[in-house]
């Protein structure tokens, strides 16, 4: 017996309103773990290369690994995996709270869900009963609404329920699936996948069960929680601040996106940082299942024209995006639109991004007042990021309706060199972590399966401790770099365990820490050396999704936006730093080496792949004619 999983996955069909379990195989745990390898592997099998997003033959997955519904911290963590109509790649968006526990509790590693309704519905898990259940009522309603209501509908709060608002209905490419806990929430926020669930006509999913999942070694799990919770609770600033206070610190190093990373000083910092207003405005503390640091914060506005909003966070990402990004200090604006995202679905980073994009091209005069609709759409104005936010969601208006489709589209629109100040890799807008102050970004980024998320490597864990001459002013190191950290997030990512624990599991490399957590758990052995197999061949597999799909190296090389190679950063800690296009092809080329990519084609070596037991691909690839 294998302990931690279930070994099922649930498969629903939309179009014919079925739903069958198949056997989660030894092969595929001991290949993949689960969370994100599970993901990538099931959407390898399932979806057909080249298919639009929006088409029935896309999947939305909802997958768990073997942490999920046990003590170990942070394992409050869940995957939704799809194919991006941000990106056009495969794509997942991890997110906490509990219904990941659920889930496992009800007794399923995972959920697959196929097809089209033909009017809304939700799906409700309840141990072993599944039903399919119209939620025509529902549509348009806000995630906050609908969690409310289907909770009432299905007689129990217990229920932990993941729903899409209007803005999903609407197609906006860069929705976000929403999981209330009121009085707060936490989000699928990333590349749009909430939009794929509504194009199919799915509202919402709700899961309870009530099976606890057994571990291997019971007794080591609670000590390792034991010995984890008292060093998380002792974090310089995670309990008392959340990641709000992570906006002073990267403002310090002269890395903080600002006025659509015109500049990466925020003069407004201060206001809006962390010490600013979790002491001033926070009402709860909050936490995902299973976790000791408890970084969740619930604020509550107490002045100003937005007083009375109650907002999650809002969290580091949203202070960028909605905040330096377009130069609002105002932290009740803030809170407002970033309230509203959570009620309509949006993520927060894509939408501040975009709203950035717009006030430079307003400011430049490039966009009028007439396509503006009368808006003052310049940096600092709070009310105008509000106004936009409803536009974006409801698609009002020319420009509502343009930049409902994410930066990338929208500068194609727009024009007149906007595309240059467009700050997106990949069509995934740019997250809070500087690919100019942190070099190894730019390179992070570009290699990365998703794009602008700040997930798929994350060197900043490192470089930040490391002097600016180190982080922003040389390529040293940074091929290396993040090829380790890619590695260890295709571990953590599978494993599913909160980020936030990389420093206590492993932030550079997968570790002996996250071997231990699988010995304890499923009572399998794998070594560090193994992990790190595993971690290539999830890797591998995903970018054979990628060139099954058409991309290849020159989508990798085209990836960073013209300012990040060519603008210096003007002022600050990093004064002067960008990323050369000699060096960042530099960078590239070794990168594609480490990994045993041919940087000519962008394609994985076929003695990789055999190394990895992935060499059946290779004929998969064959058939579609990308190898001879
Ligand atoms: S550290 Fe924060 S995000 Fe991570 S599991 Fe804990 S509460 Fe959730």
């Amino acid at each position: 017996m294998c302990f931690g999983y279930r070994r099922r996955v649930l498969k629903v069909n939309l179009s014919s309103r079925t739903y069958s379990i198949d056997v989660l195989s030894d092969e595929l745990i001991k290949g993949y773990i689960g969370g994100l390898g599970l993901a990538a592997k099931l959407f390898y099998d399932l979806v057909p290369p080249g298919v639009d997003p929006y088409s029935q033959e896309n999947v939305v997955i909802l997958s768990t690994g073997p942490v999920q519904g046990t003590l170990v911290p942070g394992s409050g963590r869940g995957i939704f995996a799809s194919k991006s109509p941000l990106t056009n790649r495969f794509f997942i968006s991890n997110f906490g709270g509990y219904l990941s526990r659920e889930l496992k509790r009800a007794g399923y590693d995972a959920v697959v869900i196929a097809g089209r309704a033909d009017r809304p519905v939700y799906i409700a898990v309840d141990d072993g009963r599944i039903e399919i259940r119209d939620a025509s009522h529902l549509w348009g309603r806000t995630t906050y609404e609908a969690h409310k209501i289907i909770t009432e509908e299905l007689g129990d709060p217990k229920f932990q329920v993941a729903s899409v608002g209007p803005a999903a209905e609407n197609l906006v490419r860069f929705s976000a699936i929403v999981h209330p806990t009121p009085p707060a929430c936490h989000a699928a926020g990333r590349g749009g996948i909430a939009s794929v669930m509504a194009s199919k006509k799915l509202k919402a999913i709700a899961v309870r069960g009530s099976r606890e999942v057994e571990v291997h070694d019971g007794a080591a799990v609670h000590e390792f929680f034991k010995e984890i919770a008292s060093k998380a609770r002792k974090h310089p600033f995670l309990p008392t601040y959340g990641t709000t206070a992570v906006l002073g610190n990267v403002n310090r190093i002269g890395g903080l996106g600002t006025r659509n990373w015109q500049s990466e000083v925020f003069e407004g910092a201060d206001k809006i940082d962390g010490p600013a207003i979790i002491p001033k405005y926070k009402v709860a503390d909050m936490s995902c299942a299973s976790c000791p640091m408890g970084c969740v914060k619930v604020t509550r506005v107490t002045d100003g024209k937005w007083a009375g909003t109650t907002v999650k966070g809002p969290e580091y990402e949203t202070l960028y995006a909605l905040g330096s990004m377009t130069g609002v200090d105002d932290f009740g604006a803030i809170a407002r639109a970033a309230r509203l995202c959570d009620d309509y679905g949006l993520d927060t980073i894509s939408t501040g991004v975009v709203i950035a994009f717009a006030m430079e091209a307003y400011e430049r005069g490039i966009l009028t007042k007439e396509e503006t609709e009368g808006l003052e759409l310049k940096f600092g104005n709070g009310d105008a990021v509000v106004e936009m936010v409803e536009r974006i969601a409801f698609r009002k208006g020319w420009l509502g309706n343009v930049l409902a489709e994410g930066v990338m589209r929208a500068s194609k629109v727009i024009g007149c060199g906007s595309q240059h100040f467009a700050m997106h890799f990949k069509g995934l807008e740019l997250a809070g972590h500087s690919p100019r102050a942190v070099k190894a970004w730019t390179l992070g980024y570009s290699v990365g399966f998703r794009g602008g998320s700040h997930h798929d490597a994350r060197p900043h864990d490192i470089e930040y401790g490391n002097p600016v001459e180190v982080r922003a002013f040389t390529i040293d190191g940074k091929p290396e770099l993040i090829r380790d950290t890619t590695l260890r997030v295709m571990i953590e990512e599978s494993l599913i365990t909160c980020r936030f624990f990389g420093g206590y599991y492993g932030i550079r490399t997968p570790s002996e820490v996250h071997a231990k957590i699988l010995k304890m758990v499923t009572g399998i052995d794998f070594t560090v050396q193994e992990l790190i197999r595993i971690a290539e061949r999830i890797r591998n597999l995903i970018r054979v999704i990628e060139v099954r799909d058409g991309f290849s190296v020159e989508d990798d090389l085209n990836a960073p936006p013209p300012r990040v190679l060519y603008e210096p950063i003007p002022e600050g800690t990093s004064k002067g730093a960008y990323t050369a296009p000699k060096e960042f092809k530099h960078m590239v080329r070794k990168f594609y080496e480490l990994m045993g990519w041919d940087f000519n084609t962008g394609i994985p070596r076929k003695e990789k792949l055999e190394e990895l037991g992935l060499g059946h691909l290779v004929e998969d690839l064959r058939k579609l004619g990308r190898v001879k």
